[in-house]
């Protein structure tokens, strides 16, 4: 299997190139040259089968042999015995007909672990076979940096520096980051925004020099590794509420569009899906893209639900791509418009694809916190605000006739706060992190300056 580049004018790699490269290098995505399909026999052979087993099935599709069935085995049972609960990702029934998919009983409670667990152990065995070492660097304002630092911990071939805006996390968030004593682990509290870590991150990717000196290479989500990952996800529900036999919908919190373009991609391989339901907050440029046919930037606003807060929706472009029948000449005039203008029409035939397979719907503050209330009401269930947003969407779905699965992209506790104001409730720690607060911090404090930057990762990179 190659994998080809949404603008169409990078070399197409295999699997592992792909991931190393993150980025093709004319700026575009990759994604596979043909999608693997599955018949309505191999998925009904998933149904009732351990999580690590169907992980299997799925992602070596995409692998396609240039990581051995053993190694991947062996990747996949690593990263899912850490997850707290033996189905890795159980579903939840809220009311008849609405369940809540539960992505956050990985290590640092949010869903990203399932799809960063996999990917940095893939990266580590690329580079032990081909006897080389990355510097991953990133910035984060909560969730992905701390879900990268868990997943990065303790490996031979990677050094991981992550930096966040001093005072600017939550303490549990900060907590989960600085607690992680590996040697090959560097928490960094920049004395600024969370703008000025994303750029100085930036500057040092722009930086040939010290990019390939120190081999650079970074995990966000446009990396194709996460995706495949969240592929898993889909066919599990699905099989459990009677796929292939049955169709189910499912309704995504979203924001970089990772999550959803992997419900796409489970569709395009195969599993039957009604509807995917894009839910986004306030930040609601794709709502409006879907009833305008014009992606237009205009703001982000901060919201209780902040890993939704995003206007460039960066993994859009690969649905684009698809939409526009794979030319990749209308993606590269669509995202040059985006740089030069903030935004781009979309044409009426790739609008009439596009549409076809998803629904969108926006929950704005006021109904993200009458939802968790809602949902705490009526269900006895504590939802967090990413997931509420999802779940006031799903609720308003008439047209839809499968089971609805809402994905659960946060556990309470990591969003306490608006939980507690929107329900009284104060959620707990899970018992085995329950010590979080008393455990040893490491963090060092730089200011905005590129140059102490680059020297304290020269500093500490082991060789
Ligand atoms: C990252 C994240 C999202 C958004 O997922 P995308 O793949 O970026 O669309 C939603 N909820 C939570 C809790 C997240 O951490």
């Amino acid at each position: 299997m190659k994998y080809v580049s949404t603008r169409g004018q990078a070399p197409n790699l295999g699997f592992c190139d792909s991931v190393l490269a993150g980025l093709a290098s004319d700026g575009g995505l990759y994604l596979p040259d043909e999608w693997p399909r599955l018949t309505s026999r191999d998925i009904a052979s998933l149904a009732n089968r351990p999580y690590r087993d169907v992980a299997f099935e799925i992602i070596s599709r995409f692998v396609d042999g240039e990581i051995s069935d053993t190694a991947l085995n062996s990747i996949i049972g690593g990263a899912y015995s850490c997850f707290r609960h033996p189905s890795v990702a159980p579903l939840a029934e809220l009311e008849p007909g609405l369940f809540a998919l539960e992505l956050f009983h990985g290590p640092t409670l949010a869903f990203k672990d399932i799809a960063m667990q996999v990917l940095a152990r893939v990266m580590d065995h690329i580079l032990a076979q081909r006897g080389q070492r990355a510097t991953i660097i990133g910035a984060t304002s909560g969730d992905t940096g701390s879900a990268a630092i868990e997943a990065f911990r303790g490996r031979e071939n990677t050094d991981i520096f992550i930096l966040h805006p001093k005072g600017r996390v939550s303490p549990v968030q900060r907590r989960q980051m600085t607690t992680v004593l590996d040697e090959n682990v560097h928490n960094i509290a920049v004395e600024g925004s969370f703008d000025d870590c994303q750029n100085l991150v930036k500057a040092l990717f722009l930086d040939e020099a010290f990019r390939d000196d120190v081999h650079l290479s970074g995990v966000n989500s446009i990396n194709w590794g996460r995706i495949v990952a969240q592929i898993v996800y889909y066919f599990t529900a699905a099989t459990a509420l009677g796929a292939p036999h049955r169709k189910v919908s499912f309704t995504v919190p979203t924001g970089n569009f990772g999550d959803v373009f992997a419900g796409y991609s489970a569709h395009q391989m195969g599993l039957p899906i009604e509807k995917l339901v894009i839910a986004t907050n306030s930040n609601d440029i794709l709502r409006r893209t879907f009833q305008t046919g014009t992606y237009q930037i205009d703001g982000v606003v901060s919201t209780q639900s902040p890993s939704m807060d995003i206007e460039i929706s960066s993994n859009f472009e690969r649905l684009l791509f698809e939409s526009a029948q794979r030319d990749a000449g209308a993606v590269r005039a669509m995202m040059d418009s985006l740089q030069q203008s903030g935004g781009f029409e979309i044409a009426r035939g790739t609008m009439k694809n596009l549409t076809r397979h998803f629904s969108v719907g926006s929950a704005n503050e006021a109904e993200t916190t009458q939802s968790i209330a809602d949902t705490l009401a009526g269900s006895q269930y504590l939802a967090d605000p990413h997931s509420a947003v999802g779940l006031h969407v799903a609720r308003r779905q008439k047209k839809i006739s499968a089971p609805m699965v809402a994905l659960a992209t946060a556990h309470p506790v990591k969003f306490a706060k608006a939980v507690r104001s929107a329900c009284g409730i104060e959620p707990d720690l899970p018992d085995w992190l329950s010590d979080l607060h008393e455990r040893t911090e490491r963090c060092d404090v730089l200011a905005i300056d590129t140059r102490a930057l680059q020297e304290y990762i020269r500093a500490r990179i082991r060789a």
